[in-house]
């Protein structure tokens, strides 16, 4: 698939919940979270037969995010489905690893490649405070079971908040360099309920190099250098032989260029941009019993309306009224739907 702009459309992010076991202080409200319920959600074989269309249509990496994935019973299965498709070069997980330890190992028998790692501290108690309740151990136990199990090369995202855990950048890099992971560093978007977070916490990933200028190399890796797989947007450092440090900059510098990625949300419906709020629903005509013709034509309508960076708002923090939609907004050219306000964890981050 290629949108108007040029660019190959070949990654697909499945959200398979809006539910989350942690209640990460920009990503989720304390309380109040209204989940859609069950019914609404897409079910295993319609993510399955929906990742099939778009296989067909030249998507060849899957990755399945949330929410927190691994709280969906049996996620192990839909694993497997979506590994064996044909067409499927990769199945990869984006999890917050409290649940890993006891998963990692089925989920690599079932499949999986790797998995990326959210943790924003290492030091337990403000873990549990960024987390509002989550025990840092239970990560590493996950970590460990991850290496274990061989779903590597392991990276750690780690979303850096001004004053909240801004202090332990060297840190970081240290984990990186002693246990051979890939962390990266991810700039803070004004999504949801960072809204609040975001004009105070946000800090730009080249403050971010400067402060860390001591430690790491002059310049950063060229693509397909450090064996890292998925390169994806990030700009990366080796900071020992198996460990490297990346920036992720959605803010201060967007990859719209060469993205080339759709997100099916859990409710079933297709999101072609983070920043833009524009969606079309899948999940209706699939429940209507559309043919294969019918759900291709919907993929090609979401690919259609990827917008293009000049097509979005300022992103954050120039984002202002964060989210806005895309200048063409509801039914303007190739349909679509604002869908306003949703959280990350609602639209797979
Ligand atoms: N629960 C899983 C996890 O935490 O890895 C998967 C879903 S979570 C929404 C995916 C990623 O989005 C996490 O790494 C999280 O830190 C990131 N995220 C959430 N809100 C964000 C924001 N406002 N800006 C940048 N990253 C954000
Ligand atoms: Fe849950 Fe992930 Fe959001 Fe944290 S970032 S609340 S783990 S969905």
């Amino acid at each position: 698939m290629q949108d108007r702009f040029g660019r190959q459309i070949s990654y697909l992010r499945i959200s398979v919940t809006d539910r989350c076991n942690l209640r990460c202080l920009y990503c989720m409200p304390e309380e109040g979270v209204a989940f859609q319920p069950h019914s609404e959600v897409l079910r295993y074989e319609e993510i399955v037969r929906l990742a099939q269309v778009a296989v067909g249509l030249g998507i060849t990496r899957l990755r399945l995010t949330g929410g927190e994935p691994l709280v969906r019973r049996d996620v192990v299965d839909l694993v497997r489905a979506l590994s064996h498709l044909p067409g499927v070069e990769e199945v990869a997980l984006t999890t917050n690893a409290t649940l890993l330890a006891e998963y990692a190992r089925p989920l690599k028998e079932a499949g999986l490649a790797r998995v990326n790692v959210s943790l924003d501290s290492l030091r337990p108690e403000r873990y549990r405070e960024i987390t509002r309740g989550g025990d840092l151990s239970r990560v590493w136990a996950g970590i460990a079971a991850a290496e274990e199990a061989g779903l590597s090369p392991i990276k750690v995202n780690a979303v850096i908040v001004r004053g909240l855990n801004d202090d332990e950048l060297e840190d970081f890099v240290r984990l990186a360099a002693e246990r051979n992971l890939h962390v990266r560093f991810i700039e803070l978007m004004a999504l949801g309920e960072s809204a609040r977070w975001q004009p105070r916490g946000y800090v730009p990933s080249a403050e971010l190099k400067e402060r860390l200028a001591g430690l790491l190399a002059r310049s950063p890796l060229q693509k397909g250098e450090g064996g890292l797989p998925g390169a994806g947007p990030a700009e990366y450092y080796q900071v020992s032989p198996g460990g490297t440090v990346g920036f992720i900059s959605p803010v201060s510098n967007h990859f719209c260029q060469s993205c080339n990625r759709l997100r099916l949300t859990a409710v079933g419906t297709l999101r072609p941009c983070l920043l833009s709020e524009r969606e079309v629903d899948v999940k209706s005509a699939l429940r209507r019993g559309a043919d294969e013709a019918e759900l291709r034509r919907l993929f090609l309508q979401a690919v259609e309306i990827k917008p293009g960076k000049q097509e979005l708002p300022q992103c954050c923090p120039e984002l202002g009224a964060q989210g806005e939609a895309a200048a063409s907004g509801e039914g303007g050219a190739g349909g679509g739907r604002e869908r306003k306000g949703r959280l990350m964890s609602q639209i797979g981050g």
